[in-house]
């Protein structure tokens, strides 16, 4: 395991931070009401990296002067390389510390989107999701669909629908049906949820098939991804096609991209496969990532009560996977288009991730901290996804992915 890499910023030295020289996550801040500026991470600061491109200290084309990640992204993998080593240097011990200049603490620095997300498809990646979903949504002889240990499934979801963790999120309102109902009837969701999910952020874009390997290669980073689900209207509208309005009301993310350079360290293979895939899927090596992962979740003026602890190698499928999967129909990949995993549940019933298999469908409520029960979300409910990769005496760690519920608007 990969040791701490020491900083002369000091508050980058601690067990504790989620941001220590090891990761260098990119992210998008400004200051007083500013513009945009991309920066990174590093202990209790954030580095300017713009700032620093202006003033001649990186050359990165003025890639690192648009207010966000996709250009830079776009300019190829030798940049990111080049970009990592560079802060790597001047960030450690014996690096430059008259680069103190450029350092804002966190805690005045209001993040924005880190990219511009030019497409979202979310999978359906967690073995254990996909057969506690089945098995409320079908009986547990079908829980698995037949293709499930043989394809990746996945749906197109909305680009227009993925906002920045701290972003309030409005209850839907859309068609409601419950199985013993006549008939449907229109109204705010009574059965919402989130879903515990990584977001894969492509950072090279291909035009056609693509390998497991290449795949690998073209995931820039990954960022922690709350796939707000209503599972009342869910239920009622997905058959044939899948989720629609269920799934389109907002998609959290975290604000920061943790590359994949600072995961390399924490790579697993994927769990042993049931049935031998096609070979187009096989991993040439371990894809996934070592990563803890929780949830929390805090009613209005209340205690925070952790709904769940659960970890990202659970999945049955990698990123790389999915992304290869996504294009063999030749399905071109932009710089900027987001992978969701799938729900990440493990295989207790502390470490599922989503209300639906935690309250098994509404059946067993939750009771929380301070002595309430909760099926499903209730209105002024704060979620918070919590994510870190572990090394010895550091962590690797995403920031948080939050989202406090609003009362649905008046119809
Ligand atoms: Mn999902």
């Amino acid at each position: 395991m990969t040791k701490l890499l020491r900083s002369w910023v000091e508050s980058a030295n601690s067990a504790e931070t989620p941001f220590p020289l090891n990761n260098l996550p990119y992210g998008v801040f400004s200051t007083g009401g500013g513009a945009p500026r991309c920066g990174t991470a590093i202990g209790d600061q954030v580095l300017d990296l713009a700032a620093m491109e202006a003033d001649g200290k990186l050359s990165f084309d003025g890639t690192l002067q648009t207010g966000s990640w996709n250009a830079f992204m776009g300019s190829g993998k030798a940049n990111w390389s080049k970009l990592r080593e560079t802060l790597t240097d001047m960030l450690g011990d014996g690096g430059d510390e008259s680069l103190a200049t450029y350092l804002v603490p966190l805690a005045e620095a209001e993040l924005h989107m880190p990219f511009a997300v030019s497409e979202y498809t979310d999978f359906y990646a967690g073995k254990h999701h996909a057969f506690n979903v089945g098995t409320m949504f079908r009986g547990p002889e079908n829980a698995l669909p037949p293709n499930w240990l043989h394809i990746p499934i996945g749906y197109n979801g909305r680009a227009s629908s993925v906002v920045l963790s701290g972003t309030e999120v409005i209850r839907p309102n859309g068609q409601l049906k419950g199985p013993d109902d006549e008939m449907p009837r229109f109204g705010p969701s009574q059965r919402f949820d989130i879903e515990l999910e990584m977001g894969a952020v492509v950072g090279t874009p291909s035009n056609g098939p693509i390998s497991v390997a290449e795949a690998f290669e073209n995931i820039f980073g990954y960022v922690l991804l709350n796939d707000w689900s209503a599972r009342d209207i869910q239920a009622w509208e997905y058959m044939p096609l899948g989720p629609f309005q269920a799934k389109a009301t907002a998609t959290t993310i975290s604000p920061w991209i943790v590359t994949a350079a600072a995961l390399e360290p924490f790579r697993t293979s994927t769990p042993e496969r049931e049935k031998p895939l096609l070979d187009y899927l096989t991993e040439p090596g371990p894809m996934l990532y070592d990563i803890d992962l929780s949830v929390t979740i805090r009613p209005e003026g209340g205690a925070e009560t952790v709904l769940t602890n659960t970890n990202l190698n659970v999945m049955y499928y990698s990123a790389a996977q999915q992304l290869a999967h996504h294009t063999t129909s030749g399905c071109p990949m932009r710089v900027g288009d987001l992978l969701g995993s799938g729900t990440i549940s493990g295989p207790t019933k502390e470490s599922r991730g989503s209300l639906l298999e935690l309250s098994w469908g509404g059946k067993e409520p939750i009771t929380l901290e301070g002595g309430e029960t909760r099926k499903f979300i209730e209105d002024g409910d704060t979620l918070t996804l919590k994510g870190a990769a572990r090394g010895a005496g550091f962590q690797v760690g995403f920031g948080d992915c939050v989202g406090q519920i609003k009362p649905a608007r008046p119809l």
